[in-house]
């Protein structure tokens, strides 16, 4: 199904879509960008929801993850009485929502975590609940950020990869496209309210979007081989690479906590008197904590050895699933690392380091 927007008509749009979900959008702030819900928000012209929304292209600091799979989830609560837990009933799950503007990465990033926390056998309650209850509406990127290589990694500013909806900026307007079954009924929910300003798109618009949506992908700054990287990273282990990483790295973990795939957590149970919750909380591999054992022995005390583990991980221990690796190539582990350290400089070091073959 495809419906076609004009710009000058998105607060309307905005107003409906908050009408039966709960919308959240991605908007710019001093900290480089997050979701934020749309009804706490005053934006009511277009041009306070030009400035304010990030629609263009530039991914919000905080990627759309922090929304389904929260730095702190409480999993159950508990009390003690007369000698015995019990436990209380759980919180109620999230509430119908929409997730306006996510990044397509962003959801390429989705479909990373869905393959640990969402299993065939039963997987993390509170984010498979989330994931239910949040449609998630894509824009394409028009203008890609400056360390943005998602089609070095198997993506594209336009994929609808783990997305419900996509919609194209063409201009003057957006053309708003289903892709899933979620997707296509929540667009048709919005074509019998939107009677006015939301139109059927016609084939001319189709193809306007597939020029757009081209013109993008050659937009994308920066490219990496990373077809080699699974058979060079069968042997490069013990390679020296690992320890001219090293030096940079703080160990801050924003890498970890500001990357769309990354999914590590801690449970820990707070406890009060006789009341307590057991809680999920992020977790990062770059922190020497992270592998500390209670014997006092830590398998990755040095550095070099917990950056070495977060390479294999995103491009050969993990992936989507679907033949990609678990790197979507959003660029914000490049962006916001305080020691500058790049990551695609970093995979094109261990690339030659091999032999490149
Ligand atoms: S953001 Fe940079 S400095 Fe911080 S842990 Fe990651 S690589 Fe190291
Ligand atoms: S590893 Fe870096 S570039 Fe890749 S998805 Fe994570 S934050 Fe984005």
């Amino acid at each position: 199904m495809r419906m076609l927007q004009a710009k000058h008509d998105i607060p309307k749009l905005l107003e409906l879509m908050d009408q039966d979900r709960e919308l959240f959008v991605p908007v710019r702030d001093e900290g480089g960008g997050r979701f934020a819900r749309w009804s706490d928000l005053d934006l009511s012209v277009n041009e306070d929801i030009e400035n304010t929304l990030m629609l263009a292209g530039e991914a919000t600091r905080r990627p759309a993850k922090d929304q389904l799979f929260a730095e702190t989830a409480t999993l159950f609560r508990f009390r003690l009485e007369q000698g015995d837990f019990h436990l209380e009933e759980p919180p109620p799950g999230p509430s119908p929502r929409v997730l306006f503007g996510v990044r397509p990465c962003d959801g390429r990033g989705f479909q990373v975590i869905d393959t640990l926390l969402v299993g065939p056998h039963g997987g993390d309650t509170a984010y498979q609940q989330a994931r239910e209850a949040n449609l998630l509406v894509g824009v394409g990127c028009k203008t890609p950020g400056p360390d943005c290589f998602c089609t070095s990694v198997g993506g594209d500013p336009h994929s609808s990869d783990g997305l419900d909806v996509l919609l194209t900026d063409l201009g003057d307007a957006f053309l708003l496209e289903s892709i899933t079954e979620p997707g296509r009924d929540w667009l048709s929910g919005l074509q019998k309210h939107g009677v006015g300003f939301l139109h059927d798109a016609g084939k001319r618009d189709a193809e306007r979007a597939r020029v757009a949506q081209h013109e993008a992908r050659q937009r994308v700054p920066r490219q990496v081989d990373t077809s080699r990287l699974p058979k060079i990273l069968e042997r490069s282990f013990n390679s020296d690479v690992w320890a001219t990483v090293a030096p940079a790295c703080i160990g801050c973990g924003a890498c970890t906590f500001l990357c769309p795939t990354c999914r590590c957590f801690d449970i820990q149970d707070l406890v009060q008197g006789s009341r307590g919750a057991r809680v999920r909380v992020w977790d990062s591999c770059m922190f020497r904590e992270y592998t500390q054992e209670a014997s006092g022995h830590n398998p990755r005390i040095r550095r070099a050895q917990r950056w070495r583990n977060r390479f294999y991980d995103k491009f050969h221990w993990s992936g989507d699933g679907r033949g990609n690796p678990a790197c979507v190539g959003c660029g914000r582990c490049i962006t916001h690392c305080p020691s500058g350290i790049d990551l695609v400089e970093m995979i094109e070091r261990v690339t030659s380091a091999e032999g490149g073959a």
